[in-house]
């Protein structure tokens, strides 16, 4: 048997070990079907039991409501950042877009290929070590639609409430965040995500549209970067991730089992928690975030040194945590700890903290 190691990649990243158990066990044959899930049409009767499978779990997770679309799509959370303007944004309309983090940059960047951006906050002079209160968000009552991302993945924040945008439609890029803790999808436009973070390997995109939003995109959009060619065909007008979303359904199962978002929550605050206390109670190591937009997800935190943390990290590599190397953007280290990230695994890393410190410190 390989040993696995405690994986803290920030994505693609770590699955639940019962999944990838359930996963192997179906590779050769699905019970009754006697093929792979590699190997099955995605017109198949087995399929259609997966994806409507998927989608009704997911309902039943966050409790969605009916007036919202669940679409399995392709090409990452980056395909979205020109989907949602290309369809959202009606002919000379404009959109605002908080800017958090390196991912919100890049869904201005495309959205400004479409129409006009107003940028209604940033916290780029503070090198994004928090997200911007609501007093500091200046909203256009026009837009047509506000964008902020939930979670930013490199730079370790998140919102704690999300941001009020008035009866204008919230369009929230949760890639790194989505179904950590509990969520009310009826306060939102559009929510999307690529799944390999929170929720399934790389190579699905998941859509949670309301409904009235679909009326808005333009005649002449490309088939495949149009939603309702999406909805209406039930992410099934051509060959969808199979695999991705297989696995997708088996992870939303697990957490139904493991208790749902609540519970989820309160594990990954637990977890989270674990690593700010240490960090709060030592100069040795000190964390990116500002307290109150620290991210349940990702812990980003810096060394005295450089040197330190090159050496923190390839010793803590060779101890068996893989993926602690922070993005270059922050410099030192992050820990990604997503739902499927093992509490044993941050009680570990602690100890390990703990232990660097007493030696280098
Ligand atoms: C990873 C990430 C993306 C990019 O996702 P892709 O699926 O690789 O395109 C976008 N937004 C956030 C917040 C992310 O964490």
């Amino acid at each position: 048997m390989t040993e696995r190691v405690y994986n803290f990649s920030a994505g693609p990243a770590v699955l639940p070990v019962p999944v990838l158990e359930e996963a192997q066990r179906d590779l050769l044959a699905l019970p009754g079907v006697g093929m792979s899930i590699l190997e099955i049409s995605h017109r198949s009767k087995k399929f259609d039991e997966v994806i409507l499978g998927a989608e009704a779990d997911m309902r039943t997770l966050a409790s969605i409501p009916d007036n919202y679309q669940i679409l399995f799509l392709q090409g990452g959370a980056s395909l979205q950042f020109s989907m949602v303007p290309m369809n959202l944004m009606p002919a000379g309309g404009k959109a605002d877009y908080i800017v958090t983090g390196s991912w919100s940059k890049k869904a201005v960047k495309e959205a400004q290929k479409v129409g006009e951006v107003r940028i209604a906050a940033t916290t780029e002079p503070e090198n994004f070590a928090r997200v911007p209160h609501q007093d500091e968000i200046a909203l256009d009552a026009e837009a047509a639609y506000v964008h902020f991302t939930t979670n930013n993945t490199i730079f370790g924040t998140e919102w704690k409430s999300d941001p009020d945008a008035g009866d204008v439609p919230l369009v929230a890029d949760a890639s790194s965040d989505i179904f950590s803790r509990r969520t009310d999808v009826s306060r939102y436009g559009l929510i999307y995500a690529g799944a390999q973070k929170n929720l399934a390997p790389a190579g699905v995109t998941l859509v949670i549209l309301r409904d009235d939003l679909l009326a808005r995109s333009p005649e002449g959009l490309p088939t495949m970067l149009d939603y309702n060619t999406h909805a209406k065909a039930k992410s099934l007008y051509n060959t969808p991730p199979v695999f991705a979303i297989y696995v997708m359904g088996l992870v939303l199962k697990w957490l139904i089992a493991e208790g749902g978002l609540e519970a989820i929550e309160r594990r990954n605050e637990e977890k989270a928690g674990l690593l700010y206390d240490l960090i709060d109670s030592t100069e040795f190591y000190r964390g990116h975030a500002e307290r109150d937009s620290r991210s349940l997800m990702n812990v980003t935190f810096r060394l005295p040194s450089e040197d330190l943390e090159k050496q923190f990290i390839s010793e803590a590599t060779k101890a068996g945590f893989d993926g602690l190397k922070g993005h270059r953007s922050v410099g030192g280290c992050r820990a990604s700890i997503y739902n499927a990230f093992p509490r044993e695994g941050v009680e570990a890393l602690l100890s390990f903290m703990k232990e660097f410190e007493r030696t280098h410190g």
